[in-house]
Protein backbone atom coordinates (compact mmCIF):
# COMPACT_ATOMS: atom_id res chain seq x y z
CA UNK A 1 0.00 0.00 0.00
CA UNK A 2 2.66 2.17 0.75
CA UNK A 3 4.40 1.42 -2.42
CA UNK A 4 1.78 1.88 -4.33
CA UNK A 5 3.63 5.09 -6.03
CA UNK A 6 5.56 2.94 -7.34
CA UNK A 7 2.81 1.25 -10.22
CA UNK A 8 0.94 5.29 -10.00
CA UNK A 9 3.00 7.56 -10.87
CA UNK A 10 6.04 7.84 -13.09
CA UNK A 11 9.85 8.49 -12.72
CA UNK A 12 10.64 12.86 -12.87
CA UNK A 13 12.35 11.98 -15.90
CA UNK A 14 9.19 10.72 -17.41
CA UNK A 15 6.71 12.86 -16.12
CA UNK A 16 8.94 15.35 -17.13
CA UNK A 17 9.17 14.32 -20.75
CA UNK A 18 5.76 13.18 -20.30
CA UNK A 19 5.93 9.74 -21.87
CA UNK A 20 5.09 6.37 -20.36
CA UNK A 21 7.42 4.78 -17.06
CA UNK A 22 7.70 1.33 -18.51
CA UNK A 23 8.80 -1.03 -15.86
CA UNK A 24 12.27 -1.62 -16.89
CA UNK A 25 13.07 2.53 -17.29
CA UNK A 26 16.50 3.06 -16.82
CA UNK A 27 15.86 6.61 -14.95
CA UNK A 28 13.06 5.47 -12.74
CA UNK A 29 15.91 3.67 -9.71
CA UNK A 30 17.37 7.08 -9.73
CA UNK A 31 14.89 9.77 -10.30
CA UNK A 32 12.07 9.50 -8.25
CA UNK A 33 9.06 11.28 -8.27
CA UNK A 34 9.66 13.16 -5.22
CA UNK A 35 13.12 14.98 -6.70
CA UNK A 36 11.36 16.43 -10.03
CA UNK A 37 14.13 19.35 -10.10
CA UNK A 38 16.93 16.34 -10.01
CA UNK A 39 16.25 15.33 -13.18
CA UNK A 40 15.19 19.30 -14.83
CA UNK A 41 18.81 19.99 -14.38
CA UNK A 42 20.33 17.24 -15.33
CA UNK A 43 18.27 17.55 -18.39
CA UNK A 44 18.57 21.33 -19.26
CA UNK A 45 22.55 20.43 -18.59
CA UNK A 46 23.20 17.28 -20.05
CA UNK A 47 20.41 16.32 -22.23
CA UNK A 48 17.98 13.46 -21.45
CA UNK A 49 19.36 11.04 -24.33
CA UNK A 50 22.99 11.50 -23.27
CA UNK A 51 22.05 10.85 -19.88
CA UNK A 52 20.19 7.34 -20.40
CA UNK A 53 23.24 6.50 -23.28
CA UNK A 54 25.78 7.10 -20.45
CA UNK A 55 23.55 4.90 -17.68
CA UNK A 56 23.28 2.57 -20.45
CA UNK A 57 27.32 2.61 -20.62
CA UNK A 58 28.02 2.39 -16.79
CA UNK A 59 27.82 -0.99 -14.51
CA UNK A 60 24.64 -0.52 -12.58
CA UNK A 61 26.20 -0.98 -9.28
CA UNK A 62 27.62 2.39 -10.34
CA UNK A 63 24.71 3.98 -11.64
CA UNK A 64 23.48 5.76 -8.87
CA UNK A 65 26.95 7.98 -7.95
CA UNK A 66 27.01 8.37 -11.52
CA UNK A 67 23.48 10.26 -11.59
CA UNK A 68 24.62 11.87 -8.52
CA UNK A 69 27.61 13.10 -10.17
CA UNK A 70 25.28 14.58 -12.80
CA UNK A 71 23.19 16.10 -10.56
CA UNK A 72 25.87 18.34 -9.27
CA UNK A 73 27.87 19.23 -11.83
CA UNK A 74 24.19 20.18 -13.27
CA UNK A 75 22.93 22.53 -10.27
CA UNK A 76 26.05 24.03 -10.04
CA UNK A 77 26.29 24.72 -13.62
CA UNK A 78 23.15 26.36 -13.76
CA UNK A 79 24.64 28.47 -10.64
CA UNK A 80 27.67 29.11 -12.66
CA UNK A 81 27.58 28.33 -16.24
CA UNK A 82 31.00 29.29 -16.96
CA UNK A 83 33.43 27.26 -14.47
CA UNK A 84 30.33 24.78 -13.02
CA UNK A 85 31.71 22.73 -9.88
CA UNK A 86 35.22 24.03 -10.91
CA UNK A 87 34.47 26.95 -9.87
CA UNK A 88 32.89 25.77 -6.49
CA UNK A 89 36.43 23.44 -6.48
CA UNK A 90 38.99 26.54 -6.73
CA UNK A 91 36.80 28.57 -4.50
CA UNK A 92 37.26 25.94 -1.41
CA UNK A 93 41.10 25.79 -2.73
CA UNK A 94 41.56 29.19 -1.95
CA UNK A 95 39.62 29.28 1.15
CA UNK A 96 42.11 26.74 2.50
CA UNK A 97 45.28 27.96 1.29
CA UNK A 98 44.00 31.50 3.24
CA UNK A 99 43.29 29.48 6.24
CA UNK A 100 46.43 27.40 5.91
CA UNK A 101 48.31 30.74 6.38
CA UNK A 102 46.03 32.10 9.03
CA UNK A 103 46.65 29.08 11.25
CA UNK A 104 50.40 29.53 10.09
CA UNK A 105 50.34 32.87 11.27
CA UNK A 106 48.49 31.93 14.36
CA UNK A 107 50.66 29.28 15.42
CA UNK A 108 53.56 31.89 15.03
CA UNK A 109 52.09 34.53 17.65
CA UNK A 110 51.62 31.70 20.13
CA UNK A 111 55.27 30.41 19.62
CA UNK A 112 56.75 34.45 19.98
CA UNK A 113 53.58 34.80 23.23
CA UNK A 114 55.00 31.75 25.00
CA UNK A 115 58.49 32.55 24.80
CA UNK A 116 58.11 36.19 25.65
CA UNK A 117 56.43 35.15 28.74
CA UNK A 118 58.34 33.11 30.04
CA UNK A 119 62.07 33.19 29.26
CA UNK A 120 63.23 35.94 26.91
CA UNK A 121 66.95 34.99 27.81
CA UNK A 122 66.94 31.47 26.12
CA UNK A 123 65.11 32.88 22.96
CA UNK A 124 68.50 31.31 20.75
CA UNK A 125 67.72 28.18 22.61
CA UNK A 126 64.14 28.22 21.21
CA UNK A 127 64.90 29.24 17.87
CA UNK A 128 66.78 25.79 17.90
CA UNK A 129 64.02 24.37 18.54
CA UNK A 130 61.52 25.88 15.66
CA UNK A 131 63.74 25.25 13.20
CA UNK A 132 63.75 21.66 14.00
CA UNK A 133 59.80 21.65 14.27
CA UNK A 134 59.19 24.70 11.79
CA UNK A 135 61.13 23.65 8.94
CA UNK A 136 58.36 20.77 7.99
CA UNK A 137 55.37 23.66 7.67
CA UNK A 138 52.58 21.48 6.46
CA UNK A 139 49.51 19.82 8.30
CA UNK A 140 51.45 17.40 10.63
CA UNK A 141 52.67 20.46 12.62
CA UNK A 142 50.59 19.87 15.96
CA UNK A 143 52.66 16.77 16.11
CA UNK A 144 56.01 18.36 15.67
CA UNK A 145 58.06 20.59 17.40
CA UNK A 146 55.61 23.88 17.04
CA UNK A 147 53.53 22.69 20.12
CA UNK A 148 56.39 22.71 22.91
CA UNK A 149 55.59 22.47 26.55
CA UNK A 150 53.14 25.59 27.35
CA UNK A 151 54.92 27.53 30.29
CA UNK A 152 51.27 28.17 31.46
CA UNK A 153 50.17 24.64 31.77
CA UNK A 154 54.17 23.97 33.58
CA UNK A 155 54.76 24.41 37.04
CA UNK A 156 58.59 24.42 36.56
CA UNK A 157 60.76 27.06 33.95
CA UNK A 158 60.23 24.99 30.58
CA UNK A 159 62.74 27.09 28.54
CA UNK A 160 65.23 26.39 31.29
CA UNK A 161 63.92 22.53 31.14
CA UNK A 162 64.74 22.42 27.58
CA UNK A 163 68.62 22.88 27.39
CA UNK A 164 69.84 19.74 25.52
CA UNK A 165 66.16 18.63 24.66
CA UNK A 166 65.66 18.26 21.15
CA UNK A 167 67.06 14.77 20.36
CA UNK A 168 65.25 13.31 23.59
CA UNK A 169 63.44 9.90 21.61
ZN1 LIG B 1 10.51 6.49 -16.00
Amino acid sequence: MASSSYSNSPCAACKFLRRKCMPDCIFAPYFPPEEPQKFANVHKIFGASNVSKLLNEVLPHQREDAVNSLAYEAEARMKDPVYGCVGAISVLQRQVIRLQKELDATNADLMRYACNHEMPPSQSERRNNNNMGGSSHHFGQNSGGLYFACPWSTDHDPCGDQRGGGGNM
